[in-house]
């Protein structure tokens, strides 16, 4: 790319110099010839006015010609040399096209140019008026080398080529230090683009660059963290989804182990498999849930106009006979006519979640156990809260709890431990809520309660 910027601008230049040297010799010549057919008259006006004084003559023509540079001629009728400022010409008889148009009236220039010479020659005629008529007794040819001229081109040339090599030099320069500088961001990003590839995920671009490609990085950076999110979660996932599969397979395992080395009553046998029974189905809500997230990701919601307050009173009246078989009080403020555009089903599956959670982890040490629910109106948001006084969720843990296999009662609260799920539930919930461009939110203190807050924009 650089060569051919280079070319053009070397071509260009050229045909710029040749174009302008040229016309600086023609206006040269041309300068030159106005300037001689000056003298030529000067000197025509003087040889008419001396014709008696023919040394006066000389003297004059010589100076003429000393001043000019160039070489006079005073030539007759007869076309015999009568004045030369150098002297040899005197006496002879020389025509050429010049002295035959001047001798015919007509004052005429040429340029002759041989290999070692240019010489510009002219002639004008000398016309002696004697009162009647106007006659033409000579021409004064005069002729001048060029050579200065051509030695002035030359060196303008010389001194033009040295201009434009330095310009070239300099320009080449600043436009390789200008495109270095614009294609560093982009190398940047390719280098960062080979690192992600390569396995490297979170890698990020450092730039200042701003517009398109300053935020072409920008979009990489982000692309770059959130896969590193993902290959995080995904591996907290596989390790919590291992450790759920594992704990009922250790169980069932040791109850097989046990049941095949004694010889036992059948009411132990029936025990026995019921407990392998509970582990087995355990493992297939595992396996439905994972089934679910899975087809999650790839979910094309079934978006209508819904009254949000109806979507609400459906789960809730679902969710009572759970509430009550476990001793919460679950209470409801619902507000009707909000319509929102939603996936019904699938925002009945976040609330469900969300409320089962509310119930799920309630504080058996607590005397009295509730959740509220409650639907509002504002100017222009919807917002539902369902608030709990259950186990609540340590500070630290909050911003986690809608990632993929996230469990926090495993490790803050010893009784927690026997409650059942995945952690997959909340990130359903988050993808759910993400891909109908609302917002959930929760605060929580541990051993006080939690309230989930999810907003929806009117
Ligand atoms: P799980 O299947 O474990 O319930 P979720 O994704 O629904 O998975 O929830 C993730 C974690 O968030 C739960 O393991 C629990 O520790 C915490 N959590 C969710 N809701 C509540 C709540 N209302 N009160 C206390 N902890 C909660």
């Amino acid at each position: 790319m650089l060569i051919i910027y280079s070319l053009i601008i070397i071509f260009a230049f050229l045909a710029f110099s040749t174009l302008m040297l040229n016309n600086y010799r023609n206006t040269q010549i041309r300068n030159t010839e106005i300037r001689l057919f000056q003298t030529a008259n000067i000197v025509a006006d003087t040889y008419k006015g001396n014709l008696e004084d023919i040394i006066f003559a000389r003297i004059m023509v010589k100076s003429y010609g000393k001043q000019s540079n160039s070489r006079i001629l005073v030539i007759d009728s007869n076309k015999e040399v009568l004045i030369d400022n150098f002297n040899s010409y005197i006496g002879k008889t020389i025509n050429n096209k010049e002295i035959k148009s001047s001798l015919d009236g007509k004052s005429k220039s040429g340029l002759y140019m041989t290999d070692d010479k240019d010489i510009l020659q002219l002639s004008v005629p000398i016309i002696l008026n004697d009162g009647i008529k106007n006659k033409i007794i000579g021409t004064v040819l005069i002729s001048t080398s060029l050579d200065s001229l051509n030695k002035d081109v030359e060196e303008l040339k010389g001194n033009m080529l040295k201009i434009a090599v330095s310009a070239l030099v300099v320009s080449l320069v600043l436009t390789i230090i200008a495109t270095n500088n614009m294609t560093k961001p982009l190398r940047n990003l390719s280098y960062g683009v080979k690192r992600l590839s390569l396995g490297d995920l979170g890698y990020e671009v450092k730039s200042k660059t701003k517009g398109e490609i300053g935020m072409l990085i920008q979009a990489f950076n982000n692309m770059s963290h959130r896969l590193s999110k993902i290959e995080k979660s995904r591996k907290t996932f596989i390790n919590s989804i291992s450790h759920e599969l594992k704990t009922p397979l250790t169980s069932m395992k040791v109850l097989i182990e046990s049941l095949s080395m004694g010889e036992n009553d059948i009411e132990i046998y029936k025990e026995y498999l019921s407990d392998i029974y509970g582990e087995a189905e355990r493992m297939e809500d595992l396996v439905n849930y994972l089934m679910n997230s899975i087809k999650l990701e790839d979910i094309i919601l079934d978006i209508k106009k819904e009254d949000l307050g109806e979507v609400l009173e459906d789960t809730v009246k679902l969710i009572l006979p759970y509430a009550e078989k476990n001793g919460v009080a679950l209470s409801f403020n619902n507000s009707k006519n909000i319509i929102v555009k939603c996936d019904r089903d699938r925002i009945r599956e976040v609330l469900f979640n969300i409320i089962d959670n509310a119930i799920k982890y309630r504080d058996e040490e607590k005397e009295y156990n509730w959740v509220s629910i409650t639907l509002e109106k504002s100017k222009n948001k919807a917002i539902i809260t369902v608030e709990d006084n259950g186990l609540g969720i340590d500070e630290k843990n909050l911003p986690s709890i809608f990632q993929g296999g996230f469990r926090v009662l495993d490790e803050s609260i010893g009784q927690g431990f026997n409650i059942e799920g995945y952690g997959i539930g909340l990130a359903i919930v988050k993808n759910i809520i993400d891909k109908h461009n609302w917002k959930i939110s929760v605060e929580s203190s541990l051993k006080l309660g939690s309230i989930f807050t999810i907003t929806i924009p009117l």
